[in-house]
């Protein structure tokens, strides 16, 4: 059944390759840091209709220092491309991150498919958590619950649900060939950012532990490479994050207090441009040893708790 191509990247944005019978993909033109090779908008269906995962971002990504630009330009018409011939029976999101979900509405615009997915989010202030990662114009036609499903011609997609990157985090099941499209959850090129507030750890272990649970055959993130050992690879995550967490209490044991010097610490060699988000990472660690009774904190300063 597998057709997997090799990795690194044998296509262009804006080209369409077929993973499996069911399965295409269509690269985004975004690739930076934080998105590898850039977003991968997966297609299912080989029918009279088809569903579309993550349509990614939209923006021109001319906007300079405005991280919500990110750079979607001709990415709708490639999927178009990409679709031709078919109808489109529902777009999908994993999540509302910026380089996911604002092209669901152009998509919706140009086929009238209804937009089915993740929750938007309730954000309950406008402070650190609206974060500018966030699509704030995203409007679902219809949220799917953990287990509930859509399909069409020859394809079944339930909903996971996975908090934890974000709090409104789906991975989706196309149940018939065991494939599973994890968004951000899990990918193999880079463990995921956790942000707090919206991003929590204790939730986004918890989903890695639902993922290694199942049985799922292949993983298609929505960026880098189909994991083709699936729970070997979410094993070594949550091996990964408790090892995390043993640093940190480590650092906090030698004396140091501040999520910097952590990080500094923690994480040798690593791009300059990525220490924003391993704080954020580490911060998430701490809020959770913090809920369970490990740590307590005085404003920047962290501190085991006797
Ligand atoms: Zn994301």
């Amino acid at each position: 059944m597998s057709e997997e191509k090799p990795w690194p990247d044998s296509i262009r944005a804006g080209e369409c390759e077929q993973h499996e019978p069911l399965v295409r993909r269509v690269l985004a033109p975004n690739p930076s840091p934080y998105t590898f090779t850039g977003t991968q908008t997966w297609i299912v269906g080989a029918g009279r209709d088809v569903a579309v995962i993550d349509p990614g971002p939209t923006g021109s990504g001319m906007s300079i220092g405005d991280p919500a630009d990110i750079n979607g330009v001709g990415h709708v018409d490639a999927i178009l491309r990409a679709v031709e011939g078919q109808r489109v029976a529902a777009i999908l999101c994993t999540h509302t991150h910026r380089d996911h979900s604002p092209a669901a509405a152009p998509l919706k615009e140009a086929t009238g498919a209804p937009i089915i997915g993740c929750a938007p989010l309730a954000l309950s202030d406008d402070g650190p958590r609206a974060d500018s990662a966030f699509d704030p114009d995203y409007a679902p036609d219809r949220v799917l619950a953990d287990g509930e499903r859509i399909s069409g011609d020859g394809w079944t997609i339930e909903a996971v649900a996975t908090p934890g990157h974000t709090s409104n985090h789906l991975c989706f099941a196309l149940v018939e060939t065991g494939a599973l499209f994890t968004g951000d959850h899990v990918m193999a090129w880079s463990t995921s950012v956790v942000s707090p507030p919206d991003g929590d750890m204790a939730a986004y272990m918890a989903s890695l532990s639902k993922l290694y649970d199942r049985e799922d055959r292949v993983y298609y993130p929505a960026h880098g490479p189909a994991v083709t050992k699936p729970r070997q690879l979410v094993r070594g995550m949550l091996g990964h994050r408790k090892q995390r967490e043993r640093q940190i209490l480590r650092e906090l044991e030698k004396g140091t207090s501040v999520i910097p010097e952590m990080v500094k610490q923690m994480y040798k060699g690593l791009d300059p441009r990525l220490t924003g988000a391993a704080g954020r990472s580490v911060l998430a660690h701490l809020i959770d040893l913090e809920n369970r009774g490990r740590v307590a904190r005085d404003a920047e300063s962290w501190r085991l708790v006797a």
